[in-house]
């Protein structure tokens, strides 16, 4: 399948960079494009993948283009895998990163295990109708307090290795990290495809 431009499915320009770096490294065939707008979508479904797809369906039929959305979410083992789906409004629906990340360590004041994975998944939509899906996790530990200036959301309390995320900077988070590890696996999805 050739891409060509593509639009990623998100209003959030922090993800959209993130994508944007790990996409065009991946695919010669991509241009990102930019500028574009569509009506905002509630992430109304009960998985990531059905909210990843949401997104990309309707940035697609906005725009006319292959459209990638992404959806993460946070699984901390000592809330039974929340926030989970609802990562994003962990702190309430008008949540900010700092909010969502200060709730994350009232919740676990006190708790020793810290254990926590991020995970994405990122769906393509192609205007011929085909969707595609595909995941990535990585596996972490929550801190006691935020560490680093880089990334976005809940990233300065997200340790991997001895460092956050925050701490590693944009060119080994673009290696690492579950959104990245779930635009390879996409990267290869398409490429298994049929071209046309
Ligand atoms: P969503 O995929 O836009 O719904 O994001 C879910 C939540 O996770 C939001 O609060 C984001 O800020 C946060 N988030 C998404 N991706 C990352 C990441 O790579 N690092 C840290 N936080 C993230």
């Amino acid at each position: 399948m050739i891409l060509g431009r593509v639009v990623v499915a998100s209003h959030n320009p922090d993800k959209v960079k993130e994508v944007e770096a790990v996409l065009t490294r991946l695919r010669g065939d991509i241009e990102i494009v930019r500028g574009l707008t569509w009506p905002y979508v509630e992430e109304t479904e009960s998985t990531l993948a059905g909210n990843a797809l949401l997104k990309a369906r309707m940035a697609c039929a906005a725009t006319g283009l292959v459209a990638i959305g992404d959806d993460t979410g946070l699984e901390v083992r000592a809330l039974s895998g929340a926030p989970g789906v609802t990562t994003a409004r962990f702190a309430g629906p008008d949540a900010s990163y700092a909010d969502n990340v200060t709730k994350l360590l009232e919740e676990l004041e006190g708790m020793t295990d810290r254990a926590a994975v991020f995970r994405t998944v990122v769906a393509l939509v192609h205007p011929d109708g085909t969707e595609l899906i595909a995941e990535g996790a990585l596996q972490g530990a929550i801190t006691h307090r935020p560490r680093g200036s880089g990334g976005f959301g809940y990233d300065p309390v997200f340790e991997v290795d001895g460092r956050t995320l925050a701490e590693i900077g944009p060119d080994e988070k673009s290696e690492i990290s579950h959104r990245a590890r779930a635009l390879r696996a996409l990267a290869a999805l398409v490429g298994s495809q049929p071209a046309g």
